[in-house]
Protein backbone atom coordinates (compact mmCIF):
# COMPACT_ATOMS: atom_id res chain seq x y z
CA UNK A 1 0.00 0.00 0.00
CA UNK A 2 3.56 2.25 -0.37
CA UNK A 3 2.18 5.97 -0.04
CA UNK A 4 -2.02 5.40 -0.13
CA UNK A 5 -3.93 8.50 1.05
CA UNK A 6 -7.17 9.51 0.97
CA UNK A 7 -7.96 13.18 1.07
CA UNK A 8 -11.72 14.31 2.42
CA UNK A 9 -12.00 16.93 0.30
CA UNK A 10 -14.81 20.12 0.16
CA UNK A 11 -15.43 21.79 -2.78
CA UNK A 12 -18.12 24.75 -1.40
CA UNK A 13 -21.23 25.31 -2.43
CA UNK A 14 -21.38 25.33 -5.95
CA UNK A 15 -19.47 28.63 -7.69
CA UNK A 16 -16.14 27.12 -8.62
CA UNK A 17 -14.28 30.12 -7.18
CA UNK A 18 -15.24 29.18 -4.15
CA UNK A 19 -13.19 26.04 -4.26
CA UNK A 20 -9.93 25.81 -1.91
CA UNK A 21 -6.44 26.33 -3.09
CA UNK A 22 -5.57 23.51 -1.68
CA UNK A 23 -8.64 21.24 -2.52
CA UNK A 24 -7.82 22.02 -6.19
CA UNK A 25 -4.18 21.08 -5.93
CA UNK A 26 -5.44 17.79 -4.72
CA UNK A 27 -8.10 17.54 -7.37
CA UNK A 28 -5.05 17.96 -10.12
CA UNK A 29 -3.21 15.60 -8.88
CA UNK A 30 -5.16 12.95 -7.31
CA UNK A 31 -5.04 9.31 -9.21
CA UNK A 32 -9.00 8.61 -7.98
CA UNK A 33 -11.11 11.15 -7.61
CA UNK A 34 -14.37 9.82 -5.93
CA UNK A 35 -16.73 12.40 -6.30
CA UNK A 36 -20.43 13.11 -5.50
CA UNK A 37 -23.83 15.20 -7.16
CA UNK A 38 -22.89 18.52 -5.78
CA UNK A 39 -19.31 19.39 -6.98
CA UNK A 40 -18.95 22.35 -8.94
CA UNK A 41 -19.55 22.14 -12.58
CA UNK A 42 -15.87 21.92 -14.17
CA UNK A 43 -14.02 20.78 -10.41
CA UNK A 44 -13.41 17.40 -12.85
CA UNK A 45 -11.84 19.32 -15.54
CA UNK A 46 -8.61 20.04 -12.87
CA UNK A 47 -8.25 16.29 -13.06
CA UNK A 48 -5.29 15.05 -14.51
CA UNK A 49 -6.31 13.03 -17.93
CA UNK A 50 -5.27 9.68 -16.61
CA UNK A 51 -7.05 10.15 -13.74
CA UNK A 52 -9.81 7.77 -12.43
CA UNK A 53 -13.26 9.24 -11.66
CA UNK A 54 -15.72 7.46 -10.06
CA UNK A 55 -19.18 8.82 -9.93
CA UNK A 56 -20.92 7.52 -5.65
CA UNK A 57 -23.24 10.41 -5.51
CA UNK A 58 -27.15 9.91 -4.95
CA UNK A 59 -29.69 9.42 -7.53
CA UNK A 60 -33.08 11.20 -6.81
CA UNK A 61 -34.47 8.45 -4.93
CA UNK A 62 -31.24 5.54 -4.17
CA UNK A 63 -27.85 5.92 -3.35
CA UNK A 64 -25.81 4.25 -6.37
CA UNK A 65 -23.38 2.79 -3.50
CA UNK A 66 -24.39 2.35 0.18
CA UNK A 67 -22.06 4.54 2.62
CA UNK A 68 -19.96 1.20 3.70
CA UNK A 69 -19.33 0.94 0.08
CA UNK A 70 -18.05 3.79 -0.36
CA UNK A 71 -15.92 3.51 3.08
CA UNK A 72 -14.60 -0.22 1.55
CA UNK A 73 -13.93 1.95 -2.18
CA UNK A 74 -11.61 4.26 -0.26
CA UNK A 75 -9.95 1.55 1.79
CA UNK A 76 -9.24 -0.81 -1.11
CA UNK A 77 -8.05 2.01 -3.63
CA UNK A 78 -5.77 3.30 -0.94
CA UNK A 79 -4.51 -0.05 -0.50
CA UNK A 80 -3.55 0.05 -4.31
CA UNK A 81 -1.12 3.21 -3.04
CA UNK A 82 -3.19 5.46 -4.94
CA UNK A 83 -3.54 9.28 -4.22
CA UNK A 84 -7.84 9.16 -3.77
CA UNK A 85 -9.25 12.30 -4.00
CA UNK A 86 -12.60 12.11 -1.93
CA UNK A 87 -14.37 15.12 -3.52
CA UNK A 88 -17.70 16.45 -1.74
CA UNK A 89 -20.08 19.32 -2.11
CA UNK A 90 -19.49 21.87 0.64
CA UNK A 91 -17.56 21.11 3.64
CA UNK A 92 -16.93 17.39 4.53
CA UNK A 93 -17.87 17.34 8.16
CA UNK A 94 -21.14 18.96 7.81
CA UNK A 95 -23.55 16.74 6.76
CA UNK A 96 -21.20 14.90 4.71
CA UNK A 97 -20.17 11.63 6.16
CA UNK A 98 -16.60 12.83 6.12
CA UNK A 99 -16.43 11.65 9.52
CA UNK A 100 -18.08 7.88 8.94
CA UNK A 101 -15.05 8.19 5.79
CA UNK A 102 -12.66 8.66 8.09
CA UNK A 103 -13.18 5.94 10.76
CA UNK A 104 -12.91 3.73 8.17
CA UNK A 105 -9.83 5.04 7.09
CA UNK A 106 -8.66 5.07 10.58
CA UNK A 107 -10.08 1.52 10.99
CA UNK A 108 -7.79 0.60 7.80
CA UNK A 109 -4.68 1.90 9.28
CA UNK A 110 -4.81 4.26 6.20
CA UNK A 111 -3.43 7.80 6.21
CA UNK A 112 -5.88 10.34 5.36
CA UNK A 113 -6.35 14.81 5.72
CA UNK A 114 -8.97 16.48 5.57
CA UNK A 115 -9.74 19.68 3.44
CA UNK A 116 -12.55 21.57 4.66
CA UNK A 117 -14.57 23.15 2.38
CA UNK A 118 -17.25 26.77 2.08
CA UNK A 119 -20.62 25.33 3.61
CA UNK A 120 -23.69 25.84 1.91
CA UNK A 121 -25.01 27.03 4.68
CA UNK A 122 -22.42 30.09 5.13
CA UNK A 123 -21.53 30.42 1.10
CA UNK A 124 -24.96 30.16 0.23
CA UNK A 125 -26.42 32.38 2.80
CA UNK A 126 -23.72 34.71 1.88
CA UNK A 127 -24.81 34.56 -1.60
CA UNK A 128 -28.27 35.06 -0.66
CA UNK A 129 -26.99 38.23 0.98
CA UNK A 130 -27.69 37.02 4.25
CA UNK A 131 -25.00 37.50 7.17
CA UNK A 132 -25.41 34.39 9.29
CA UNK A 133 -24.24 36.00 12.36
CA UNK A 134 -24.75 39.77 12.65
CA UNK A 135 -24.49 42.55 15.46
CA UNK A 136 -27.90 43.15 17.50
CA UNK A 137 -29.60 40.98 15.16
CA UNK A 138 -28.17 37.38 15.48
CA UNK A 139 -25.52 36.51 18.22
CA UNK A 140 -26.02 32.61 17.59
CA UNK A 141 -26.38 30.26 14.33
CA UNK A 142 -27.15 26.26 13.86
CA UNK A 143 -27.04 23.96 10.99
CA UNK A 144 -29.84 21.66 11.24
CA UNK A 145 -30.70 18.72 9.40
CA UNK A 146 -34.13 19.37 7.89
CA UNK A 147 -33.96 15.71 6.46
CA UNK A 148 -35.04 13.94 9.85
CA UNK A 149 -38.83 13.22 9.62
CA UNK A 150 -39.50 16.26 12.26
CA UNK A 151 -43.22 14.59 13.14
CA UNK A 152 -41.19 11.06 14.53
CA UNK A 153 -40.65 11.12 18.60
CA UNK A 154 -37.20 10.09 18.28
CA UNK A 155 -36.25 12.79 16.25
CA UNK A 156 -32.77 13.99 16.84
CA UNK A 157 -33.17 17.88 16.49
CA UNK A 158 -34.22 19.89 19.70
CA UNK A 159 -37.07 21.69 18.79
CA UNK A 160 -37.56 23.48 21.34
CA UNK A 161 -34.39 24.27 22.18
CA UNK A 162 -33.81 25.44 18.41
CA UNK A 163 -36.84 27.36 18.44
CA UNK A 164 -36.34 29.75 21.14
CA UNK A 165 -32.24 29.10 22.01
CA UNK A 166 -31.03 30.01 18.56
CA UNK A 167 -30.80 33.22 16.67
CA UNK A 168 -30.56 32.23 12.77
CA UNK A 169 -31.43 28.74 12.19
CA UNK A 170 -30.12 27.16 8.72
CA UNK A 171 -31.35 23.93 7.69
CA UNK A 172 -30.03 21.83 5.42
CA UNK A 173 -32.03 19.24 2.96
CA UNK A 174 -34.63 20.02 3.95
CA UNK A 175 -36.91 21.55 1.29
CA UNK A 176 -39.25 18.45 1.31
CA UNK A 177 -40.01 19.19 5.38
CA UNK A 178 -40.74 22.64 4.45
CA UNK A 179 -44.08 22.61 6.03
CA UNK A 180 -43.89 20.81 8.98
CA UNK A 181 -40.30 22.12 9.72
CA UNK A 182 -42.02 25.47 10.16
CA UNK A 183 -44.66 24.06 11.92
CA UNK A 184 -42.57 22.54 14.60
CA UNK A 185 -40.74 25.87 15.46
CA UNK A 186 -43.82 27.78 15.54
CA UNK A 187 -45.33 25.37 18.33
CA UNK A 188 -42.16 25.42 20.36
CA UNK A 189 -42.22 29.19 20.45
CA UNK A 190 -41.07 30.64 17.33
CA UNK A 191 -42.71 33.94 16.67
CA UNK A 192 -44.76 32.65 13.30
CA UNK A 193 -43.82 36.08 11.22
CA UNK A 194 -39.89 35.27 11.82
CA UNK A 195 -38.00 36.24 8.47
CA UNK A 196 -37.17 32.68 7.04
CA UNK A 197 -35.62 32.54 3.33
CA UNK A 198 -34.83 29.45 1.26
CA UNK A 199 -32.01 29.20 -1.18
CA UNK A 200 -32.32 27.00 -4.41
CA UNK A 201 -28.85 26.05 -6.47
CA UNK A 202 -26.97 29.20 -4.00
CA UNK A 203 -23.94 30.99 -5.52
CA UNK A 204 -24.54 29.43 -9.15
CA UNK A 205 -26.28 31.15 -11.87
CA UNK A 206 -29.28 29.93 -11.56
CA UNK A 207 -30.10 30.74 -7.86
CA UNK A 208 -33.29 31.24 -6.61
CA UNK A 209 -34.21 33.00 -3.28
CA UNK A 210 -37.65 33.41 -2.18
CA UNK A 211 -38.33 35.05 1.22
CA UNK A 212 -41.29 35.31 3.86
CA UNK A 213 -42.86 34.98 7.16
CA UNK A 214 -42.30 31.52 8.43
CA UNK A 215 -45.46 30.87 8.88
CA UNK A 216 -45.82 31.76 4.97
CA UNK A 217 -42.68 30.36 3.83
CA UNK A 218 -43.59 27.23 3.06
CA UNK A 219 -46.77 27.72 0.80
CA UNK A 220 -44.50 30.08 -1.11
CA UNK A 221 -41.83 28.00 -2.42
CA UNK A 222 -44.31 25.72 -3.38
CA UNK A 223 -45.93 27.98 -5.72
CA UNK A 224 -42.45 28.93 -6.56
CA UNK A 225 -41.49 25.26 -7.53
CA UNK A 226 -38.24 25.40 -5.32
CA UNK A 227 -36.20 22.02 -5.67
CA UNK A 228 -33.30 20.71 -3.69
CA UNK A 229 -30.69 21.92 -3.29
CA UNK A 230 -32.10 23.93 -1.48
CA UNK A 231 -31.06 25.71 2.23
CA UNK A 232 -33.91 26.83 4.37
CA UNK A 233 -32.88 29.91 6.50
CA UNK A 234 -35.15 30.99 9.70
CA UNK A 235 -34.20 34.70 11.77
CA UNK A 236 -34.18 38.51 11.65
CA UNK A 237 -30.91 38.11 9.24
CA UNK A 238 -33.03 37.51 6.22
CA UNK A 239 -34.54 40.92 6.78
CA UNK A 240 -30.89 42.52 5.73
CA UNK A 241 -31.27 40.79 2.48
CA UNK A 242 -33.22 43.77 1.08
CA UNK A 243 -30.09 46.00 1.61
CA UNK A 244 -27.01 43.41 1.15
CA UNK A 245 -28.35 41.62 -2.11
CA UNK A 246 -25.17 41.96 -4.45
CA UNK A 247 -25.25 38.43 -6.22
CA UNK A 248 -28.61 37.65 -8.14
CA UNK A 249 -29.34 41.45 -8.79
CA UNK A 250 -26.52 42.00 -10.74
CA UNK A 251 -27.75 43.19 -14.68
CA UNK A 252 -27.08 40.45 -16.49
CA UNK A 253 -27.19 37.86 -13.68
CA UNK A 254 -28.00 34.14 -15.10
CA UNK A 255 -27.98 34.95 -18.73
CA UNK A 256 -26.57 33.01 -20.99
CA UNK A 257 -24.11 34.83 -23.46
CA UNK A 258 -22.71 33.61 -26.64
CA UNK A 259 -19.49 34.78 -26.93
CA UNK A 260 -18.48 34.35 -30.68
CA UNK A 261 -15.09 35.77 -30.84
CA UNK A 262 -11.61 33.69 -31.54
CA UNK A 263 -10.66 31.64 -28.96
CA UNK A 264 -7.68 34.03 -28.10
CA UNK A 265 -10.15 36.75 -28.44
CA UNK A 266 -12.98 35.86 -26.21
CA UNK A 267 -11.93 36.11 -23.06
CA UNK A 268 -11.46 39.46 -22.26
CA UNK A 269 -15.41 39.68 -23.24
CA UNK A 270 -16.15 36.24 -21.29
CA UNK A 271 -15.01 38.22 -18.05
CA UNK A 272 -16.67 41.34 -18.28
CA UNK A 273 -19.91 39.71 -18.90
CA UNK A 274 -19.16 36.86 -15.88
CA UNK A 275 -18.29 39.94 -13.90
CA UNK A 276 -22.02 41.49 -14.29
CA UNK A 277 -23.54 37.90 -13.15
CA UNK A 278 -23.95 36.87 -17.12
CA UNK A 279 -23.08 32.93 -17.88
CA UNK A 280 -20.74 33.36 -21.22
CA UNK A 281 -20.75 30.35 -23.80
CA UNK A 282 -17.60 30.86 -25.81
CA UNK A 283 -18.01 29.53 -29.25
CA UNK A 284 -15.68 30.90 -31.97
CA UNK A 285 -17.14 31.20 -35.06
CA UNK A 286 -14.22 31.95 -36.91
CA UNK A 287 -10.37 31.06 -36.71
CA UNK A 288 -7.30 33.42 -37.79
CA UNK A 289 -5.16 31.34 -39.97
CA UNK A 290 -1.88 32.24 -41.36
CA UNK A 291 -1.54 32.83 -45.39
CA UNK A 292 0.09 30.82 -47.71
CA UNK A 293 1.97 33.85 -49.13
CA UNK A 294 3.07 37.32 -47.26
CA UNK A 295 4.96 38.44 -50.18
CA UNK A 296 3.30 41.87 -49.95
CA UNK A 297 3.80 42.32 -46.40
CA UNK A 298 7.31 40.96 -46.26
CA UNK A 299 8.38 43.55 -49.42
CA UNK A 300 6.53 46.43 -47.63
CA UNK A 301 8.04 45.68 -44.09
CA UNK A 302 11.45 45.55 -45.58
CA UNK A 303 10.83 48.99 -46.56
CA UNK A 304 9.38 50.72 -43.95
CA UNK A 305 11.32 53.91 -43.79
CA UNK A 306 9.19 54.39 -46.59
CA UNK A 307 5.84 54.63 -45.01
CA UNK A 308 4.15 57.73 -43.19
CA UNK A 309 1.80 55.84 -41.73
CA UNK A 310 1.37 52.24 -40.43
CA UNK A 311 -2.63 51.51 -39.85
CA UNK A 312 -3.64 48.66 -37.86
CA UNK A 313 -7.33 47.49 -37.99
CA UNK A 314 -7.40 44.76 -36.00
CA UNK A 315 -5.51 43.52 -32.61
CA UNK A 316 -5.12 40.23 -34.96
CA UNK A 317 -2.95 42.89 -37.77
CA UNK A 318 -0.83 43.42 -34.50
CA UNK A 319 0.09 39.79 -33.66
CA UNK A 320 0.91 39.03 -37.37
CA UNK A 321 2.88 41.84 -37.74
CA UNK A 322 4.58 41.15 -34.82
CA UNK A 323 5.22 37.17 -36.18
CA UNK A 324 6.09 38.06 -39.15
CA UNK A 325 8.63 40.67 -38.12
CA UNK A 326 10.30 37.67 -35.99
CA UNK A 327 10.34 35.33 -38.68
CA UNK A 328 12.23 37.77 -40.54
CA UNK A 329 14.80 38.17 -38.13
CA UNK A 330 13.24 41.62 -37.37
CA UNK A 331 11.84 43.64 -34.04
CA UNK A 332 9.67 46.27 -32.92
CA UNK A 333 13.04 48.70 -33.52
CA UNK A 334 12.24 48.60 -37.06
CA UNK A 335 9.32 49.55 -37.04
CA UNK A 336 10.82 52.95 -36.63
CA UNK A 337 9.94 55.30 -39.54
CA UNK A 338 6.15 55.41 -39.82
CA UNK A 339 3.59 57.38 -38.06
CA UNK A 340 1.35 54.32 -36.20
CA UNK A 341 -2.57 54.20 -36.23
CA UNK A 342 -4.73 51.69 -34.68
CA UNK A 343 -8.53 51.58 -35.40
CA UNK A 344 -9.54 51.39 -31.68
CA UNK A 345 -8.18 50.67 -27.76
CA UNK A 346 -8.36 47.25 -28.61
CA UNK A 347 -5.87 47.29 -31.10
CA UNK A 348 -4.12 49.96 -29.74
CA UNK A 349 -3.53 48.13 -26.63
CA UNK A 350 -1.58 45.21 -27.98
CA UNK A 351 0.90 47.83 -29.69
CA UNK A 352 1.94 49.54 -26.27
CA UNK A 353 2.51 46.77 -24.81
CA UNK A 354 4.98 45.32 -27.32
CA UNK A 355 6.55 49.40 -26.39
CA UNK A 356 5.18 50.56 -29.92
CA UNK A 357 3.70 53.83 -29.16
CA UNK A 358 0.40 54.76 -31.02
CA UNK A 359 0.23 57.81 -33.00
CA UNK A 360 -3.38 57.82 -33.40
CA UNK A 361 -6.76 56.69 -32.55
CA UNK A 362 -9.75 57.90 -34.28
CA UNK A 363 -13.03 59.00 -32.28
CA UNK A 364 -15.04 56.48 -33.02
CA UNK A 365 -13.56 53.22 -34.01
CA UNK A 366 -14.39 52.42 -37.02
CA UNK A 367 -12.59 52.42 -40.87
CA UNK A 368 -14.68 55.28 -41.80
CA UNK A 369 -13.58 57.58 -38.31
CA UNK A 370 -10.03 55.96 -38.95
CA UNK A 371 -9.86 57.38 -42.77
CA UNK A 372 -11.08 61.03 -41.41
CA UNK A 373 -8.63 61.19 -38.19
CA UNK A 374 -5.89 59.98 -41.05
CA UNK A 375 -6.96 62.88 -43.80
CA UNK A 376 -7.03 65.39 -41.09
CA UNK A 377 -3.35 64.75 -39.87
CA UNK A 378 -2.84 65.51 -43.64
CA UNK A 379 -2.58 62.00 -46.06
CA UNK A 380 -2.33 64.27 -49.49
CA UNK A 381 0.79 62.78 -50.87
CA UNK A 382 1.94 60.50 -48.08
CA UNK A 383 2.20 56.45 -48.11
CA UNK A 384 0.26 54.63 -45.82
CA UNK A 385 0.61 51.03 -45.40
CA UNK A 386 -2.58 49.74 -44.20
CA UNK A 387 -1.82 45.95 -42.56
CA UNK A 388 -5.37 43.88 -42.33
CA UNK A 389 -6.56 40.67 -42.96
CA UNK A 390 -7.30 39.03 -46.11
CA UNK A 391 -10.55 39.68 -46.65
CA UNK A 392 -11.79 43.48 -45.70
CA UNK A 393 -13.94 46.30 -46.29
CA UNK A 394 -12.16 48.65 -48.50
CA UNK A 395 -13.50 51.74 -47.19
CA UNK A 396 -10.41 52.76 -45.49
CA UNK A 397 -8.03 52.31 -48.76
CA UNK A 398 -10.12 53.84 -51.16
CA UNK A 399 -11.15 57.15 -49.03
CA UNK A 400 -7.91 57.46 -48.05
CA UNK A 401 -6.60 57.08 -51.84
CA UNK A 402 -9.19 59.85 -53.02
CA UNK A 403 -7.98 61.77 -50.63
CA UNK A 404 -4.02 61.66 -52.15
CA UNK A 405 -2.66 59.02 -50.42
CA UNK A 406 -0.37 56.38 -51.72
CA UNK A 407 -2.04 53.45 -49.87
CA UNK A 408 0.16 50.06 -50.05
CA UNK A 409 -2.46 47.26 -48.34
CA UNK A 410 -0.72 43.67 -47.00
CA UNK A 411 -2.54 41.14 -46.00
CA UNK A 412 -1.53 39.65 -43.02
CA UNK A 413 -3.85 37.04 -41.86
CA UNK A 414 -6.91 35.48 -43.08
CA UNK A 415 -10.08 34.55 -41.00
CA UNK A 416 -12.22 31.41 -42.10
CA UNK A 417 -15.01 29.76 -40.14
CA UNK A 418 -14.07 27.80 -37.51
CA UNK A 419 -14.66 24.09 -37.19
CA UNK A 420 -17.38 22.65 -36.08
CA UNK A 421 -18.72 25.44 -34.94
CA UNK A 422 -21.84 24.67 -36.85
CA UNK A 423 -22.70 21.62 -34.75
CA UNK A 424 -22.22 23.36 -31.36
CA UNK A 425 -24.64 26.65 -32.47
CA UNK A 426 -27.56 23.78 -33.19
CA UNK A 427 -27.30 22.31 -30.41
CA UNK A 428 -26.96 25.16 -28.46
CA UNK A 429 -30.57 26.81 -29.60
CA UNK A 430 -32.10 23.50 -29.34
CA UNK A 431 -31.62 23.52 -25.84
CA UNK A 432 -33.16 27.04 -25.69
CA UNK A 433 -30.39 28.05 -23.35
CA UNK A 434 -29.01 31.54 -25.06
CA UNK A 435 -30.42 34.53 -24.03
CA UNK A 436 -27.52 36.88 -25.58
CA UNK A 437 -25.69 36.98 -29.09
CA UNK A 438 -22.90 38.71 -29.23
CA UNK A 439 -20.91 40.16 -32.10
CA UNK A 440 -17.56 41.65 -32.36
CA UNK A 441 -17.33 41.75 -35.99
CA UNK A 442 -18.88 41.73 -39.25
CA UNK A 443 -16.94 38.61 -39.83
CA UNK A 444 -18.52 37.10 -36.89
CA UNK A 445 -21.55 37.46 -38.33
CA UNK A 446 -20.85 36.48 -41.59
CA UNK A 447 -19.97 32.88 -40.27
CA UNK A 448 -22.58 32.85 -37.71
CA UNK A 449 -25.01 32.85 -40.31
CA UNK A 450 -22.94 30.70 -42.76
CA UNK A 451 -23.77 27.79 -39.88
CA UNK A 452 -27.45 28.48 -39.33
CA UNK A 453 -28.66 29.40 -43.01
CA UNK A 454 -30.30 32.55 -43.81
CA UNK A 455 -33.67 30.77 -44.05
CA UNK A 456 -35.91 31.03 -41.59
CA UNK A 457 -33.11 33.12 -39.49
CA UNK A 458 -35.08 35.06 -37.47
CA UNK A 459 -37.19 32.34 -36.46
CA UNK A 460 -34.34 30.11 -35.08
CA UNK A 461 -33.04 33.40 -32.72
CA UNK A 462 -36.58 34.44 -31.63
CA UNK A 463 -36.53 35.53 -28.54
CA UNK A 464 -32.94 36.09 -28.76
CA UNK A 465 -30.74 39.56 -27.56
CA UNK A 466 -28.57 40.47 -30.43
CA UNK A 467 -25.62 42.66 -29.35
CA UNK A 468 -23.38 44.13 -32.25
CA UNK A 469 -19.78 46.04 -30.99
CA UNK A 470 -20.46 49.17 -33.69
CA UNK A 471 -22.61 49.86 -36.46
CA UNK A 472 -20.74 48.46 -39.17
CA UNK A 473 -21.39 44.92 -37.57
CA UNK A 474 -24.63 46.12 -36.66
CA UNK A 475 -25.20 46.63 -40.79
CA UNK A 476 -23.76 43.63 -41.87
CA UNK A 477 -26.09 41.69 -39.33
CA UNK A 478 -28.83 43.94 -40.04
CA UNK A 479 -28.50 42.59 -44.11
CA UNK A 480 -29.20 39.41 -43.10
CA UNK A 481 -32.71 40.06 -41.83
CA UNK A 482 -31.30 40.15 -38.30
CA UNK A 483 -32.78 42.65 -35.63
CA UNK A 484 -30.04 44.40 -33.51
CA UNK A 485 -31.25 44.67 -29.99
CA UNK A 486 -27.98 46.23 -28.46
CA UNK A 487 -25.25 48.42 -30.13
CA UNK A 488 -23.16 50.78 -27.87
CA UNK A 489 -22.10 54.28 -28.21
CA UNK A 490 -18.35 53.21 -27.50
CA UNK A 491 -17.62 50.43 -29.79
CA UNK A 492 -15.52 48.51 -27.70
CA UNK A 493 -15.88 44.78 -25.54
CA UNK A 494 -16.40 47.18 -22.59
CA UNK A 495 -19.07 49.70 -24.16
CA UNK A 496 -20.61 46.23 -25.54
CA UNK A 497 -21.07 44.38 -21.88
CA UNK A 498 -22.62 48.39 -20.62
CA UNK A 499 -24.39 48.40 -23.34
CA UNK A 500 -25.59 45.02 -22.52
CA UNK A 501 -26.83 45.53 -18.97
CA UNK A 502 -28.20 48.79 -19.53
CA UNK A 503 -30.72 46.80 -21.63
CA UNK A 504 -31.07 44.33 -19.24
CA UNK A 505 -32.16 46.66 -16.84
CA UNK A 506 -34.55 48.99 -18.99
CA UNK A 507 -36.19 46.08 -19.96
N1 LIG B 1 -21.46 18.93 2.92
C1 LIG B 1 -22.38 19.85 2.32
C2 LIG B 1 -23.81 19.53 2.62
C3 LIG B 1 -24.28 18.23 2.06
S1 LIG B 1 -25.95 17.89 2.43
C4 LIG B 1 -22.04 21.27 2.79
O1 LIG B 1 -21.24 21.45 3.68
O2 LIG B 1 -22.57 22.21 2.19
C5 LIG B 1 -26.76 18.46 0.97
C6 LIG B 1 -27.59 19.67 1.27
O3 LIG B 1 -26.76 20.81 1.30
C7 LIG B 1 -28.62 19.99 0.23
O4 LIG B 1 -29.80 19.24 0.45
C8 LIG B 1 -28.86 21.45 0.50
O5 LIG B 1 -29.68 21.66 1.60
C9 LIG B 1 -27.48 21.91 0.84
N2 LIG B 1 -26.79 22.46 -0.32
C10 LIG B 1 -25.63 22.05 -0.84
N3 LIG B 1 -25.29 22.82 -1.90
C11 LIG B 1 -26.27 23.73 -2.02
C12 LIG B 1 -26.50 24.82 -2.90
N4 LIG B 1 -25.67 25.13 -3.89
N5 LIG B 1 -27.61 25.56 -2.73
C13 LIG B 1 -28.48 25.29 -1.76
N6 LIG B 1 -28.31 24.28 -0.90
C14 LIG B 1 -27.22 23.52 -1.02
Amino acid sequence: MANGIVYLVGSGPGDPGLVTLRAREIIGAADVIVYDRLIPEGALAWARPDAELIYVGKLPDRHTLKQEEINQLLVEKACEGKRVCRLKGGDPFVFGRGGEEALALVEAGLPFEVVPGVTAGIGGSAYAAIPVTHRAVATSVAFVTGHEDPTKDESGTNWAGLATGVDTIVFYMGVGNLPLIAERLIEHGRAPHTPAAVIERATTPSQRVVTGPLNGIASQVEQAGIQAPALIVVGNVVGLRESLQWFDNRPLFGRCVLVTRTREQASALSEALAGLGAVPIELPLIQVQGLEDYGQLDDALGRLAEFDWLVFTSANGVSAVRARLAALGMDVRDLKGPRIAAIGPGTAEPLEQSGIRVDLVPERYIAESLAEALIAQGVAGKRVLIARAEEAREVLPEVLAEAGAEVVVAPCYRTRPATGAQEQIAALLAEGNVDVITFASSSAVKAFVGCLGVEGLGEKLQGIIIACIGPVTAQTAAEFGLRVDVMPEEHTIAGLVEALAEHAGGV
